[in-house]
């Protein structure tokens, strides 16, 4: 039985008719880019948050620029990042000119380890960007609270996290302002690149929405120089069509991920955590394992594809080196980068592919475990 790791046109084709129409109609009427559709996507996952603002780009590294520039962050400052995250949390912060700040990860919840923020605090940090990982919030409160006592904003990664809640709040709705990537492979995913920018702050929002096509406030008439990163119309009807099927594809995740725990627990291996208080909505299921490429091979042998998030967290990549940073510097992020391991997760997952993967990745680490 094949497994593949993620299966984008099995969720196409729940949902063609609605897409193919979707599609035809905006080239039927040319609205390429920005326009209604896009429009009509920013007000229904607006409404859907329950935020006031969500300004459409062109994708979730664009976003998480662009809020920082709005939010005036720029040149000699500095921004606290988590260690293990995808490249783009990081990289936005260099691109607009300030210097991004590592902090490790919980050993357990794989978000940044709120007892180590402050230490990383000085007098040039500016804000904090919390990312919610592999679909499990970050802990807001404790982020907020110090993020009031040394006035630094908040700006939440949610690109892994659609539909995630915290204490019964939607991630995206607890920072000054959060970003979204809509990324073919995210829980709500484009037929391309497209991204979101989605704020409570008026300010914040006018900004984001000026320097997103070219600092305009009306045509032609630039208040200052922006860039371009809008969205296409294609991506916008997509993700309206899409947006109400979030729910219902997020439940069959978490039901995956529920019968997961159950095939694999009394393996010795870290299962994903999930606090009472919050609702994962598992981007990824990541586990732990020993020999982990002799698993993955294995895996690979039974049909089964995995992946890494992330097989070098970001103090210790090439593109980093200038920081300098040593593995005692991030202790987990070190140490959890050669263990963690994504199995296949999708809402069209089947009972059987999840039985086979379980069954499986039991084998190996028994073999494993009688070969020690
Ligand atoms: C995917 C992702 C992004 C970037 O999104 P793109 O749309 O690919 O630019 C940013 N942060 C995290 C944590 C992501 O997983």
């Amino acid at each position: 039985m094949s497994v593949p790791f993620v299966d984008l046109k099995a969720q196409y084709l729940t949902i063609q008719n609605e897409i193919d129409s979707a599609i035809a109609k905006v080239v039927s009427e040319t609205a390429f880019i920005s326009g209604k559709y896009a429009k009509a996507f920013e007000d229904a996952f607006a409404a859907y948050l329950g935020v006031k603002h969500c300004i459409a780009c062109g994708n979730g590294t664009d976003s998480l620029e662009i809020l920082l520039q709005a939010m005036g962050i720029g040149a000699g400052d500095e921004v606290l990042v988590p260690a293990n995250t995808w490249i783009s949390t990081a990289e936005a912060v260099t691109t607009i000119g300030a210097t991004p700040v590592f902090v490790d990860n919980h050993p357990e919840t794989y978000t940044i380890d709120i007892a180590k923020i402050e230490e990383k605090i000085t007098p040039r940090t500016k804000a904090i960007i919390p990312v919610h990982l592999y679909g499990l919030p970050a802990e807001m409160d404790e982020i907020m609270a110090i993020a009031k006592k040394y006035h630094l904003k908040v700006m939440e990664d949610c690109a892994q996290a659609h539909a995630a809640t915290y204490k019964g709040r939607k991630v995206g709705t607890i920072g000054d302002c959060a970003s979204f990537s809509f990324y073919p492979g995210k829980n709500l995913g484009a037929y391309g690149d497209a991204g979101g920018m989605v704020t409570n702050d008026d300010e914040i929002a006018h900004k984001a929405r000026m320097i997103a096509n070219h600092g305009q406030i009306a045509k032609n008439t630039h208040a200052i120089e922006g860039r371009n990163s809008r969205m296409d119309g294609i991506q916008g009807a997509v993700l309206s069509v899409k947006l109400p099927y979030l729910e219902s594809w997020t439940e069959a995740r978490r039901k995956h991920a529920k019968r997961y725990n159950e095939l694999l627990t009394d393996l010795g291996i870290q299962l994903p955590f999930e606090p009472s208080y919050s609702r994962h909505v598992y981007h990824l299921y990541v586990v732990q394992v020993p020999n982990r490429d002799e698993i993955i091979a294995k895996l690979k042998a039974e049909g089964i594809d995995t992946g890494i998030h992330y097989p070098t967290a970001l103090p210790f990549m090439e593109a980093y080196k200038r920081f300098n940073h040593q593995p005692d510097d991030f202790p987990v992020a070190y140490k959890q980068m050669s263990q963690l391991l994504s199995l296949p997760m999708y809402a069209e997952l089947t009972d059987a592919m999840i039985e086979h993967v379980c069954k499986s990745l039991k084998q190996v680490l028994q073999r494993a475990s009688v070969s020690v």
